[in-house]
Order: C-alpha cells, then structure tokens, then sequence
C-alpha cells in the first residue's frame, strides 16, 4: 500500500510565505525519491492578511478543519505593523500548541561545516544534541495575582504547575528519543538546590521514569551551570529535557551558538497522534527583510525534514539533511551566510540534491 499523509501548509506572515514554497519543493523531491504520497492543503489563514480582512486570525472551524491532518507544516506568524504580536501569537500559534496537546517542543541543535560558529574552535559534528522542552505546564501559568496592590506591602505570587501526568510524558519522550541515539545520553535540567518544591520533585520523576530505561545515562544539571556549558562544552550533550520555562530558554541558546537563526528548525509534537503536530522554523516573520527573496530557507526545509521523520520517512529525513549539509559547505547560500543567494537559489539547490 502506498503511503500517504495529509499536511496542512500554512505560510502565515512575512517571509513565511517565501521560505514555504522552498519547503515544499524539498519535500517534493523527496516525496518523488521515497516514493511517499503527500495530500497538501493550502491554507491563508492563520495569518495577519486574514485577520486585516476578518478581525480574527483563523475562521472559527479552524480546529475542525485541521484535525484529520497528519501533520501542520507552518512557516511564520506576526505583522506588528498591522496585528499587535500577542494578538497574531494567541489567536494561531498557542491555539495550535494548547488544542492539539502539542505537549512537546523540540529543537535539534546542529554545527554545519561553512557555518561560521560563535564559539571559537568548534569544529562541524561537535555540536549535534537535541532540545526537549515542556510546552504546556509548568511554570508559564496565569495562577497567581498582587495583593496589597500599590502599598509597600505589595507582594505578588505566581504559580508553577507540574502535574504528574505532564511530567512523566515529556521525560519518557526524552528517554525514548536518548535511547534510539548512539549516545544514549539524557540530561535533566533542574534547580532542585533554589526551587525546593518542584524541582526536586522534578528529579524525583526523571528517576522514576528512568526506571524503564536502564540503558540511558543520566545526569541530571542545574539550569545555571546547564546554560553555561551550552556555551563552553557543547559536545557534552546528547538530549537534553527541561520544564516549560528552563526549557524555553535553552531552545533559544542552543541554536544562537550554531550560527544564524535561519537555520534553526523545531517541532511541536502530539506523540500519541491523536492531534496534528506543528513544524515550523524557529525565526519569525522578519518583517525587515520581506520582499526581497533574500531570507534563509534552511530552517523551513529542515523542518519539513523533523515533519517526515515524524510521520516514519527517516530515510527521506536523512536525505534532506544531508542535502541541507552538502548546501551549506559548498553554497549556494544566502546573505545571513555570506552569501548572495537568493531563498529561491539555495532552496532549489538543496531540493536538486534529494
Ligand atoms: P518572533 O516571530 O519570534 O517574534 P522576531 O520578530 O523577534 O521573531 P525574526 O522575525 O525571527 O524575529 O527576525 C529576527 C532577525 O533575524 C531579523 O533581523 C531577521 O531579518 C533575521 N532573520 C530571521 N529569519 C531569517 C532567515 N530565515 N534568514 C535570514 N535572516 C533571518
Ligand atoms: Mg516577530
């Protein structure tokens, strides 16, 4: 039987809807080589044009219309000139991550050779882990609130939420994902020395889901000197799992030590598949470069890589990476590199090699 998936492609904003098209291409060589069928929906909403046209970002059976989706290839959100940022953010992006329990965010974090890194003397194949971050608990709430509001008692509280449930998934996503690696490696990021509830509690989960995991190493780090190692010792690391807001901040520093963010890819995932999940470039819209055919497109093309391994094409994956890796050695490559290519010279020539 042939294989086939059903993608909702949502370009969204800005120069979404020039690295998409080289997304696509990608994932058509390598639908044509792998001999994979993809069902593409096309989609203009979720996008600031829409809300200009609407008042709103998406139509109100937009979760309906999504929901027999294999996946979600999404390329940027947010116009700020038009739509304020956290108008554009929460009436698409959030939806997506809250409604379809994309519970885990994850972002490979890779050094190319003919990338020149911010770290001094790394060399490409030193820096190859993987970000797991919790994406729906934790410590970004809206529990708490001020009280003695405007006196010099004022105190204001906000709550971390932890459940069981929400922890042990995301630290048996990171086991699974640590075991299937050569390395077998896990790091924990905790604070279990300042945050004296939650996080030793954290550690105290991680030790009990390791138990079904005997052959992973584990070490678990504090976020402090965690962070600083990202910066001094990259090849340490393997997989690393951390709470919503550790985690959030990793998967920022992780990629900034790897070069330019037009190469950072990220999933948002619903492993049990009872949702769609979410593949998009970590850049934003960039409004200050839209329009001239100049923006990165390896980030959007490295995430429709995440998106097939997801839906069980690695070999197609590893053909888009190595594609990927093969463009940036030898070029073409885009102006963030360097370069003077345009996104559509540098995508059709990692497309030409899959
Ligand atoms: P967010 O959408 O997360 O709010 P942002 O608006 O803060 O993101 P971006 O839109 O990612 O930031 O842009 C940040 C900077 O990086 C800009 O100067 C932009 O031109 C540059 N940039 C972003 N993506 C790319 C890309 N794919 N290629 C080249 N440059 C990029
Ligand atoms: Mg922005």
């Amino acid at each position: 039987m042939s294989r086939s998936y059903k993608i909702a492609v949502i370009p969204g904003d800005g120069i979404g809807k020039e690295v998409m098209p080289e997304g696509l291409r990608a994932l058509q060589a390598a639908s044509q080589r792998f001999g994979f069928q993809l069902e593409l929906e096309h989609i203009e909403w979720a996008s600031c044009d829409y809300y200009a046209a609407h008042g709103q970002m998406m139509p109100d059976d937009w979760k309906a219309r999504l929901s027999d989706k294999d996946a979600i290839l999404f390329g940027a959100v947010g116009w700020p000139a038009t739509v304020p940022d956290h108008v554009s953010l929460w009436g698409s992006l959030l939806k997506f991550r809250r409604e379809f329990d994309q519970y885990i965010n994850l972002r490979p974090v890779r050094l190319f050779e003919g990338v020149p890194c911010p770290l001094a003397g790394r060399k490409p194949g030193e820096i190859d882990y993987l970000v797991v971050r919790e994406n729906t608990e934790g410590e970004y709430t809206n529990l708490g609130g001020v009280m003695f509001a405007g006196t010099e008692r004022e105190i204001v509280i906000q709550e971390s939420v932890f459940s069981r449930h929400g922890t042990d998934r995301v630290l048996r996503y990171a086991f699974e994902r640590a075991q299937s690696r050569p390395r077998k490696q896990l790091t924990v990021a905790t604070k279990s020395n300042g945050i004296a509830i939650s996080m030793p509690w954290w550690d105290g989960r991680a030790d009990a889901v390791g138990q079904d995991f005997p052959g992973v190493r584990v070490d678990k780090q504090h976020i402090d000197i965690l962070s600083a190692r990202f910066v001094l010792q990259p090849e340490r690391f393997d997989v690393v799992v951390a709470s919503n807001l550790f985690g959030d901040i990793l998967s920022d520093l992780g990629p900034a030590t790897t070069g330019t963010i037009g190469l950072a890819p990220s999933a948002n995932l619903n492993p049990e598949r009872r949702f769609p999940s979410l593949f998009e470039p970590v850049h934003g819209s960039a409004p200050d470069i839209y329009g001239q055919n100049i923006a990165n497109p390896v980030a959007m093309i490295w995430s429709a890589a995440l998106m097939l391994d997801f839906l069980g094409e690695r070999a197609a994956h590893d053909a888009m990476l190595g594609a990927i890796e093969t463009v940036l050695a030898q070029g073409p490559r885009t102006r963030d590199l360097g370069g003077r290519a345009s996104t559509t010279e540098m995508g059709t020539a990692v497309a030409t090699l899959i």
